[in-house]
């Protein structure tokens, strides 16, 4: 049979294909034989451009910056169904990242906005690229013009399930961004496993009603276009399709919706609302949070206000979903019952996570260790980087995630912080997250980071930058005295720094790397 992930999610369509599949924050909607026939139209377009059907064992890139859109979703789609490879980019990067990106891709297609036409196609065409587009969120463009003349029918091209889907570049969060590459069946498993353990309730089924999902993410991230896009298509669920994240809308659409996906700082945002309450979210079934680390403080103060526990579960571009908090309480699944707070929850089903130290050896229950991972859903290698793949992955064949944590006796898993962010200081390691922790915990933080830098005696000091939270103020020296109070003398920050935003990027994370840059001559 077709392994093509799109023949999956199409066959998941409901029966009635004129039923809504979208609707959009601006007043339209889209069928889901709308959906069927703008993914086929789409597709033949791709497939009647004269590119060659495979260079170096691979199918033709679809590189494509735009911004979001339903029709972007359909060139998503279209690109599975015409069997091509997906290569999504974030929007907000400019000429020197989109020369690397697509330097290093060598895409077939390129579909940028019509803003960008000109510099993108320039970079496009001096890299050997003869097909861009444009695509706007307001429906125009070349590619839609073109399609407009393409059958609505088309069958989807036959794949295996380790045939590659999609190259899904990193957030860059440690590094420069590396390509993951992702085959049909790496993204299939891991939607199917999810529906299953987040218990997807379909269209129609038992309680009388299915899900609808609120999608506000950003669709050139594994967060916002494979999780939640998968989710809901799979389940032939209707998405409420958010342009733009904007807290008001969101909450004016909780009374029509089910499930909602977002990272921490979204629920921040939402909480600044006066108009998210109890009632307002009384018809929800299930708020997931993800992508960033969620601090225990969001956790709390949404199950008070809202009534609703956020299932925080844990994901990377080159393995999408890892671990997550339990759905249920049913005890399908062991006996994970409890969502906890500041844990990422237990290993999917078919997804093993095990904790090594520094010399690839098994540490202790509890003990923070690397996270290294395995199973169908783990991707086949950084795109055109074998020596980085093949430093990223165990002799025995494990993924080296780069997180740092620990998994207790009853299974859930926790995140301290990521190898890269870890401060050796005179000769003694020093979790960021750990001294994060009481700083977040003091009166009048609204949260912190701690970076290391370099220092002459101790190798590398840790530097603190805390925020805080409206209407207080914050003495650094009281901070740090309040530190050494509790913690031993080599895991207090040199400095300490009130600044008033940490720098984050587009999926919430905060950027470590700029603030180590900004102090790194802190003790020259
Ligand atoms: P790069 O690999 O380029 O440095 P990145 O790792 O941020 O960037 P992504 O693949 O988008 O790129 O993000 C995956 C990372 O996000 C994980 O390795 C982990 O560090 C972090 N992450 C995801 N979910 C959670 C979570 N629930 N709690 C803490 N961290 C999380
Ligand atoms: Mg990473």
């Amino acid at each position: 049979p077709n392994q093509n992930l799109f023949s999956a999610l199409r066959a998941a369509f409901p029966a009635d294909l004129d039923s809504i599949a979208v609707e959009t924050d601006n007043g339209l909607a889209y069928s889901w034989r709308d959906l069927d026939r703008a993914t086929a139209m789409v597709a033949n377009l791709l497939q009647s451009l004269d590119i060659p059907k495979s260079q170096d064992g691979v199918p033709p890139r679809v590189a494509v910056q735009v911004e979001k859109s339903v029709e972007a979703m359909v060139l998503y789609l279209a690109t599975l169904r015409a069997g091509f490879v997906f290569l999504p980019l974030n929007t907000a990067y400019q000429s020197a990242e989109i020369e690397y990106f697509i330097g290093n891709a060598e895409p077939a297609v390129v579909v940028c906005t019509g803003k960008n036409f000109a510099w993108v196609s320039q970079i496009a065409f001096q890299a050997g690229t003869r097909h861009v587009f444009t695509l706007d969120d307001d429906r125009s463009g070349s590619l839609l013009a073109r399609a407009a003349h393409c059958s609505d029918r088309q069958t989807p091209v036959q794949k295996r399930a380790d045939d590659l889907a999609a190259i899904l570049y990193t957030s860059g969060t440690t590094g420069r961004s590396k390509g993951a590459m992702l085959s049909h069946g790496n993204l299939l498993s891991n939607a199917v496993m999810l529906k299953d353990y987040w218990g997807w309730v379909a269209t129609g089924g038992s309680e009388g009603r299915g899900d609808v999902l609120i999608h506000a993410l950003p669709i050139f991230h594994v967060h916002g276009l494979f999780v939640a896009i998968h989710g809901a298509l799979l389940n032939g669920s209707k998405m409420l399709w958010h342009g733009k994240f904007d807290p008001k809308k969101v909450i004016a659409d909780l009374p029509r919706a089910t499930v909602f996906m977002g990272v921490p700082t979204l629920y921040v945002r939402m909480l600044a609302e006066p108009a998210l309450t109890k009632q307002q979210a009384a018809h929800m079934r299930l708020f997931i949070s993800g992508s960033a680390p969620l601090l225990l403080e969001t956790f709390n103060e949404w199950r008070e206000r809202t009534g609703h526990t956020i299932l925080e579960r844990y994901g990377m571009s080159e393995t999408i979903m890892l671990t997550s908090n339990p759905y249920s309480a049913d005890g399908r699944y062991q006996n994970q019952s409890e969502r906890r707070g500041g844990t990422v929850g237990f290993p999917l089903p078919g997804v093993g996570v095990r904790v090594r130290d520094d010399a690839g050896q098994p540490v202790a229950e509890g003990e923070i260790g690397n996270i290294q991972v395995m199973g169908e859903n783990v991707f086949s290698g950084y795109w055109r980087m074998p020596e980085k793949t093949a430093e990223e992955f165990t002799a025995d064949g494990w993924f080296k995630t780069g997180d740092v944590g620990l998994q207790d006796a009853r299974g859930y898993v926790t995140i301290v912080g990521r190898s890269k962010d870890l401060i050796i200081s005179g000769g003694y390691n020093v979790y960021p997250a750990e001294i994060e922790g009481y700083l977040n915990d003091m009166p009048g933080v609204a949260e912190s980071a701690i970076v290391g830098v370099p220092h002459p005696d101790f190798g590398e000091v840790g530097v603190a930058v805390v925020i805080a939270k409206p209407g207080a103020r914050l003495d650094a020296d009281g901070l740090v005295g309040a530190l050494k109070a509790k913690l031993a003398n080599f895991k207090i920050p040199k400095r300490c720094f009130i600044a008033s935003e940490l720098p984050r990027n587009t999926m919430g994370k905060v950027q470590k790397n700029l603030l180590r840059d900004q102090y790194k001559a802190l003790f020259d």
